[in-house]
């Protein structure tokens, strides 16, 4: 049984850029969907995998599985890319940043989830050798099991992590978002681990408990 992690902050912690009742939604409705989702069909096939990371490399051809399984990874990876008060990349991840963008990397991201077409994720990714890109993906793709790329950051376009707040104006959502939530030091600890320094992110491990599942 996979759990559903709490939020690492509470539900207003984002506001005004994200609004508690979203928040809400967000997590207690559509976050915890996928994970019963998932949980229901992993204990309908008798299977009980060591990883969240396992299933989701071992599901391509099984959409259902798949598609919460990664969704449940992508929105748990989301929490942890935000923090109140947010501060500025330092250190490593700045000079990671500049080599790659310039000073243009807000934009880039903006304009990569404003322009990505329907529902998906745009995330801030580093390769083996710390080298940052941004990319989106589209639905529930995951980033965990792209061979060579390590994700720092992650951004839900998905209509409903932002409908409320901002209505039909994701470029709004992801400016505010950009400037004002972005996890620095969260994508500090991921560019290290990209890079060999350090351990990398990974959803929480299963209950092993896999008998008597308590309602
Ligand atoms: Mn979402």
């Amino acid at each position: 049984m996979f759990v559903l992690p709490d939020l690492p902050y509470v539900y207003d912690a984002l506001e005004p850029t994200i609004s508690a009742k979203t928040m809400h939604v967000h997590h207690d409705k559509h976050h915890a969907g996928y994970v019963k989702t998932l949980n229901e069909l992993l204990a309908k096939a008798g299977r009980s995998p060591a990883s969240l990371e396992e299933v989701i490399a071992a599901s391509a051809s099984e959409a259902k599985l798949y598609n919460s399984a990664a969704q449940a990874w992508n929105h748990a990876f989301f929490w942890d890319s935000m923090a109140p008060g947010a501060e500025k990349p330092r250190g490593d991840l700045a000079a990671a940043i500049t080599s790659a963008f310039g000073d243009s990397l807000a934009e880039t991201f903006v304009a990569e989830g404003a322009g990505h077409f329907g529902s998906g994720w745009v995330w801030l990714i580093a390769d083996a050798a710390g080298k940052l890109t941004v990319a989106s993906t589209h639905d529930a793709h995951d980033m965990v099991t792209v061979e060579g790329r390590t994700p720092l950051l992650v951004c839900d376009v998905w209509e409903h992590a932002y409908y409320l707040d901002y209505q039909n104006d994701r470029k709004a959502f992801l400016t505010a978002w950009f400037n004002h939530l972005a996890n620095w030091d969260f994508a500090a600890a991921q560019l290290a681990a990209a890079t060999g320094r350090g351990p990398v992110w990974r959803y929480p491990a299963p209950a092993r408990d896999s008998g008597a599942q308590a309602a």
